[in-house]
């Protein structure tokens, strides 16, 4: 058994004969061909109208597997296409050099990928890969070469240097059991769109030729590749993906229907992440949107914080993931059980009840100031929510939301683009929900974090497992503070949900949605069997 390494861009398990997938090489004679610059130019734009085309088709393609927002990368490469720069280049080598149209087109695409490829964003980096992916389909439209084909019949686990969106998605999924690359990042729109159709999938992996044919686990949990598994742990994947196949066909027939009771009352039913690998998760599993994105992972992974940047190219990857759906980026939540090598909060006593969530965010401007610029700025890529853990009070809540203010002066300034931005308190505490009416006048949504709200309204540690006989969650104070929530939103016009996890007890989901919830967001395996729960409710009906 040999294991390599790579980025998992996708949990999930997939085992199968491992198959080299090599682009055709485009041959074409370097040789003049006797036609007049014009002429080239004409079998160019003959070409490019071609392309055109087939790029609308995988358009719609990738709308129906896809949806719009990721299929949207085929709209780019069609304005690509058309870019001025790119005509320009590709006529002024034709006019200079008396060469042929594919040699023209194939330069221009190296020539811009190399540009690409040395910008500092990592964003536009990843374009490098676009403009050869249309420079290619040009080729080979002159050459009448066509759209590559795959090389095998049978699923396969597919290997390649790289790959392009155009291949992803044109890649029969039925045959497509996971896909290894040696190149391509997290950023690219291949690995977006494999997290969106969840297919398994490696990236920075050091392929190695020998390996064609060869059985092999890919394991998209751990980032490994097992080539040649050893039967045991052959043995254990089949099991694991046995084990998942069982649960999701159980509850796949529940994937694509309406979060809808019975007598026609609907709610949305979001997921809560802590990473950008949560996502595939959450849409693997149908979430309507995540409602809880808990930020302070980011900053738990290393002994330096995320900078501005590198917070808004994760928030970024999940906007535009979700394609459209809503995400909720819950800001910084350190303190008490999450503590975080890069920052020294030093000793307090009663840690739980110290400078947490907010409180943190408050004390350190500046921290709070690069993620909510990095927030401010993804915004642009999706519907993006931002909201604010551990409010107590309105002053805490108005300061938060003056230096948002702040931060969204500073990158118009800058000329930064910036999208809409809906802004939620996280009623987590007994004073918080006691003084809603206050809270929901400043912003659009609250969200009920019932895991803390249930430990200071009990006044229960729940890091303490001696007094979980005693942490009661539906204890009739929590469930007295939720319902004066829910109503002092609405008084206001908020919408509120739950993302604690008593959002996900599928024994409460009735008394939530008779309280008129307007969201629950649940660990993403939680969301089928929560909508099984409110598809077979009766809210008509006197509660028995
Ligand atoms: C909560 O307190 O309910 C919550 C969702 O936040 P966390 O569990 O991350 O504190
Ligand atoms: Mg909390």
């Amino acid at each position: 058994m040999r294991v390599a390494t790579g980025d998992s861009i996708l949990g999930g398990v997939a085992i199968g004969p491992l198959r080299f997938y090599r682009r055709r090489r485009d041959v074409f004679s370097e040789a003049p061909s006797g036609l007049t610059p014009e002429e080239e130019w004409e079998r160019f734009e003959r070409a490019r109208e071609r392309s055109l085309e087939q790029l609308s088709a995988l358009y719609e393609k990738a709308l129906e597997r896809v949806g719009e927002s990721n299929a949207a990368i085929f709209e780019i490469h069609k304005v690509m296409l058309g870019d001025e720069n790119y005509l320009d280049s590709v006529r002024g080598i034709l006019e200079t050099q008396g060469t042929t149209a594919e040699r023209a087109v194939t330069a221009t695409g190296d020539n811009l990928a190399a540009v690409f490829a040395d910008m500092d964003d990592a964003y536009m980096r990843a374009r490098a890969t676009d403009v050869q992916d249309i420079s290619r389909r040009v080729v080979n439209n002159l050459t009448g070469a066509g759209e590559e084909e795959l090389p095998w019949e049978e699923p396969a686990i597919l290997v390649a240097e790289d790959l392009a969106p155009s291949e992803t998605v044109r890649i029969d999924r039925g045959k497509l059991l996971g896909f290894v690359t040696r190149h391509g990042s997290a950023h690219s729109h291949t690995a977006i769109l494999a997290r969106t159709m969840n297919i398994p999938a490696l990236v920075g992996v050091d392929i190695d030729e020998s390996w064609e044919g060869c059985l092999a686990v890919l394991d998209g949990h751990s980032g490994c590749l097992y080539v040649d598994p050893a039967p045991e742990l052959l043995e254990a994947m089949t099991a694991r993906q046995r084990g998942d196949r069982k649960r999701e066909s159980l509850l796949s027939g529940l994937k694509r229907k309406p979060n809808v009771t019975l007598d026609g009352a609907s709610v949305e039913v979001f997921a809560n992440i802590g990473s950008v690998g949560d996502v595939g998760l959450a849409l693997e599993n149908d979430a309507g949107g995540v409602g809880l994105l808990r930020s302070e992972f980011l900053y738990m992974e290393g002994e330096e914080p995320p900078d501005e940047n590198e917070q808004f190219a994760v928030y970024r990857r999940v906007a535009e993931t979700m394609a459209g759906k809503k995400v909720v980026i819950r800001t910084l939540d350190l303190g008490a059980d999450k503590q975080a090598a890069c920052f020294d909060s030093g000793h307090e006593d009663n840690p739980a009840l110290g400078l947490r969530g907010i409180r943190f965010c408050l004390e350190h401007r500046e921290i709070f100031k690069q993620q909510l610029r990095a927030i401010l700025r993804a915004s642009v890529f999706g519907a993006v929510a931002v909201m604010f853990p551990m409010v107590a009070s309105v002053r805490e809540l108005r300061d938060a939301k003056e230096l948002l203010e702040e931060c969204r002066e500073e990158l118009a300034r800058s000329g930064a683009a910036l999208g809409d931005l809906e802004v939620g308190v996280m009623v987590e505490t007994p004073a918080a929900a006691l003084i809603a009416d206050e809270l929901a006048e400043e912003v659009d949504f609250f969200s009920l974090g019932t895991n803390d709200l249930t430990q200071y309204t009990l006044a229960i540690d729940r890091q303490n497992p001696r007094l979980a006989p005693f942490y009661d969650a539906q204890h009739p104070a929590v469930m007295e503070l939720i319902r004066h929530t829910v109503e002092a939103g609405h008084r206001h016009g908020c919408w509120v949900g739950i993302c604690g996890d008593l959002g996900a007890d599928l024994t409460l989901a009735e008394t939530f949605l008779r309280m008129g919830i307007d969201e629950l967001s649940v660990p993403p395996a939680a969301v089928l069997p929560l909508r099984k729960r409110i598809r077979g409710m009766d809210l008509s009906r006197k509660k028995g």
